[in-house]
């Protein structure tokens, strides 16, 4: 049994799980206070093992858990809330699947995420109600999750000029991190962002999911949102990816 002072209890949503050895789980955990972690569940795979049925994708479970040097050990596990329609609903499940890896790519490890587990937590249960938008309900993630990480884009001032937005169609760049306006487009990678698509955006930067949820969207303004938003999201985390490897490649030459 391992000493008392290694437990360690929390809530935790599963991002990611893979089969390990003859029986057990490796999973990769986002927990409110102690962030991204990894463990694993030893024997889960066993229908008899007390972990089993608990640890499902998605799940939001309770755990107890004793730290180990390279990976923690669950020790005892309780499911909390399966959100069962992400398992039942092909569509529904690849919606739970892209917020989950956007939060994966975003998070990091044994850092507090409290605000991104809420926010997790949150749009997960959006994704399984049963009138969802489910791209409306991906859209505000995105937002939300820029905004936690520091990114959310500029839609209010021009993200060159600074200057206030005016009503008419704009322009987004990824690379500048917002709306850019006609006059300051010159030389820049831009696309077009539609007077309509901008007050969607600041209305979902502005509410709460509540009052966003009832939108009616045409299929072209839905395409032409996940285009913008997608886009950067894509910018960031390439240009996130690269430093990364940057970083690990300037170590390797030091050592
Ligand atoms: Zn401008």
């Amino acid at each position: 049994m391992p000493r008392p002072e290694r437990l360690f209890k929390t809530q935790a949503i599963i991002l990611r799980r893979y089969d390990y050895g003859e029986a057990d789980r490796i999973l990769t955990l986002l927990t409110p206070e102690r962030g991204k972690l990894r463990a694993i569940a030893k024997g889960a795979r066993k229908l008899t093992n007390r972990l089993s049925g608990h640890l499902e994708l998605y799940s939001r479970v309770a755990l107890v858990i004793a730290k180990g040097s390279d990976l923690h050990i669950i020790s005892q596990a309780e499911q909390q809330e399966a959100f069962l329609p992400l398992h039942s609903d092909l569509l529904r499940s690849a919606y739970a699947h892209y917020i989950v890896e956007l939060t994966d790519r975003f998070s990091e490890d044994e850092e507090t995420h409290t605000p991104l587990f809420s926010l997790l937590n949150a749009a997960l249960g959006w994704l399984c109600a049963p009138e969802a938008d489910l791209a409306l309900a991906a859209r505000y993630f995105e937002l939300r999750l820029l905004r936690l990480s520091g990114f959310e884009p500029s839609l209010f001032a021009c993200a060159v000029g600074q200057e206030p937005l005016t009503a008419r169609d704009q322009y987004f760049s990824a690379s500048e991190g917002g709306v850019i306006c006609p006059e300051h487009t010159h030389g820049r990678a831009v696309q077009p962002l539609s007077l309509t698509a901008l007050k969607v955006l600041r209305h979902m930067a502005r509410a709460e999911y509540d009052a966003v949820r009832h939108l009616r969207l045409t299929p072209a303004l839905h395409a032409e949102l996940e285009r913008t938003l997608g886009g950067y999201l894509l910018h960031l985390l390439e240009h996130r990816l690269r430093s990364a490897e940057f970083v690990r490649e300037l170590r390797a030459r030091l050592l």
